[in-house]
């Protein structure tokens, strides 16, 4: 193949490229025509050269140019030579991206620390101040993973203790424990919800202050702070059990107000680090909690009540952001007094998606109360029940965090990474179907060419879904988008060439005479009124068209040719497609 010239060329000619690269962009090129069927696409060519080589993502604008000539060359080889040509040539370059059949590489989790078999437990700890997200779905499947490798289990505990900055959200608990079991495919082994067990954690507090390894501080915030970055102790530290019992009783009447009183961890005032020292374990709280009320005038801090709660669970192994090593270190400070061993811990760094930046539950939640979303399953959100209504597969995402590992590097992911693994899951299961966007009428002239009255289609290129989809053609008047009306002789898909004068396509040939640009088209008789929604960054588009009406089943999936993969939302007097990815 060579390099033919499109007309975006000029920056393309400005990089040189050496030859290993062009093989590489060939590779691809070829492979994702043989995978599409003559329809690959250049954003996941991209996609795969930049995964192979990540040291080519600050020249991506130049390569994309180069993609976009090979995918070209590529396609019209499939459609003029025929696929088998086409994969030929592929195994000539490259046998392994032809049996690669779709399968990205998985690299598989590292082995656990001191794991025995059938003896492992393991937890994934989210607040259910909403449903959860992406990054949520990263410990869900790291931790299910891991249990499934040892026979173990895993804790889903909802950490709810914080009634305050951000409140747990009634519905939440079902969401989460729903997200969960379709991400695995399973309940979790045990559900635990912290503001439950609430007495647990009473318990303990109690026995910190009776045995002189916690007490109750009345200092001000600002005034603790002073003393501990100077490593001297406050007054209330000399306190004997019995004071701190009495503190610690007019704490839990509700006697004190907010910020009046603190339960401390004793540590050492010398730490070289300043937030280890006598770090607060429980804190009154008198906004009224979601599910519990206004029982409980103090509430346990997270790293209290998350390491009383690992070690009532049992938990063998904590795999946690690295940003949490400060909670180690001073859950291990506590676990020493009580004499408990602490869980191994496994480390992770930050992943970011790019296209879904700065989303946090908060702000979400804030959003969606302020009705600038249509609710935690819009389409822009990366909630798991956005990810899910458009049509993520959850096998998918899963495959997508399992590869990238437990890795402590932080790293940034574009969404196409997700897309690539989810088209490799559902392609084979999804039909094809033509949806012509900005439709304009056209009116077939046989123009004495011999043409069939009925075209039979494949559901699926490669006939992974067995089945035809028959178009009537005695009426002709067929529609093609508005944007394809730009040339003067196109090739309708799978059908003919056609000249187009003035609204009217002129049949010169059934079979393809040259390599003019083949585009989608539907009979006016099967078309079916239809728009597209596709969340593009924080803007909803509507695009109107008519889609082809044959089996249009709700809920499942399609490949709308040369546009993408969508999600069938409804079928009354206007079919609803919500867009998944290209
Ligand atoms: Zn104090």
């Amino acid at each position: 193949m060579g390099k033919s010239s499109g007309e975006d060329d000029n920056m393309a000619d400005a990089v040189d490229w050496d030859s290993e690269i062009i093989n590489i962009v060939r590779k691809y090129a070829l492979q994702n025509a043989v995978e599409y069927d003559g329809a690959g696409q250049s954003g996941s060519v991209l996609g795969r050269i930049l995964g192979e080589r990540p040291d080519l993502r600050s020249k991506a604008r130049e390569l994309k140019q180069l993609v976009e000539i090979e995918v070209n060359d590529a396609n019209e080889m499939a459609q003029n030579k025929g696929i088998t040509e086409v994969r030929e040539l592929l195994e000539s370059i490259s046998p392994e991206a032809l049996n690669r059949q779709k399968q990205v590489k998985r690299t598989g989790l590292k082995d656990l620390p001191n794991a025995v078999n059938g003896n492992v437990v393991l937890r994934f700890a989210p607040n259910p101040n909403g449903p959860l997200t992406l990054g949520h779905a990263r410990g869900v499947t790291i931790n299910s993973e891991y249990a499934k490798n040892y026979d173990g289990k895993v804790v889903l505990r909802f950490d709810d203790t914080d009634s305050k900055v951000k409140p747990p959200l009634r519905d939440a608990y079902t969401w989460i424990e729903e997200d969960y079991k379709w991400l695995t495919g399973k309940e979790p082994d045990i559900i635990v919800r912290a503001s439950e067990r609430m007495e647990i954690y009473m318990k303990y507090a109690k026995k910190m202050l009776d045995e002189g390894f916690g007490y109750v501080c009345k200092c001000s915030a600002e005034n603790f702070k002073k003393l501990r970055d100077n490593s001297k102790e406050c007054p209330c530290r000399m306190k004997d059990p019995k004071e701190n019992l009495s503190d610690w009783n007019e704490m839990i009447s509700g006697l004190l107000s907010e910020g009046m009183a603190v339960v401390r961890v004793k540590t050492d005032m010398n730490l070289p680090n300043p937030a280890l020292r006598d770090w607060p374990a429980l804190r009154i709280q008198h906004t009224p909690h979601p599910m519990v009320g206004d029982k409980y005038k103090v509430w346990p801090l997270l790293d209290f009540q998350s390491a009383i709660e690992d070690y009532e669970q049992g938990v063998t192994h904590i795999i946690r952001g690295k940003d949490l090593m400060d909670s180690t270190r001073k859950q291990t400070l506590l676990y020493n007094h009580f004499g408990w061993e602490y869980p191994e811990t496994l480390y992770w760094g930050r992943v970011k998606i790019h296209e879904f930046g700065s989303f946090s539950t908060s702000g979400m939640r804030r959003e969606i109360e302020n009705k600038n979303y249509s609710g935690w399953d819009d389409p822009r959100l990366p909630t798991l029940r956005a990810l899910r209504r458009r049509g993520f597969d959850s096998d998918a995402m899963r495959d997508f965090w399992i590869d990238l590992g437990l890795t402590q590097k932080d790293i940034s992911v574009s969404l196409q990474t997700i897309e690539s693994f989810n088209s490799s899951k559902i392609d084979s299961k999804c039909e094809r179907r033509v949806f012509v966007r900005n439709p304009q009428i056209i009116r077939l002239d046989g123009n004495n060419v011999e043409i069939e009255r009925k075209l039979v289609l494949n559901k699926h290129p490669l006939n992974e879904i067995k089945g035809h989809r028959e178009w009537d053609l005695e009426d002709l008047d067929i529609y093609i988008e508005s944007t394809d009306l730009g040339a003067n002789e196109i090739r309708l898909k799978d059908f003919a060439d056609v000249e187009i004068r003035d609204s009217v396509g002129i049949i010169q040939s059934i079979n393809r005479t040259d390599k003019r640009k083949i585009i989608h088209w539907l009979p006016k008789t099967i078309a079916k009124k239809a728009i597209l929604t596709i969340p593009k960054g924080n803007e909803i588009i509507i695009q109107e068209g008519m889609m082809e009406d044959i089996e249009i089943m709700k809920n499942s999936i399609v490949q709308l040719e040369r546009v993408g993969y969508a999600k069938i939302e409804s079928n009354d007097d206007v079919v609803k497609l919500l867009w998944l990815h290209g």
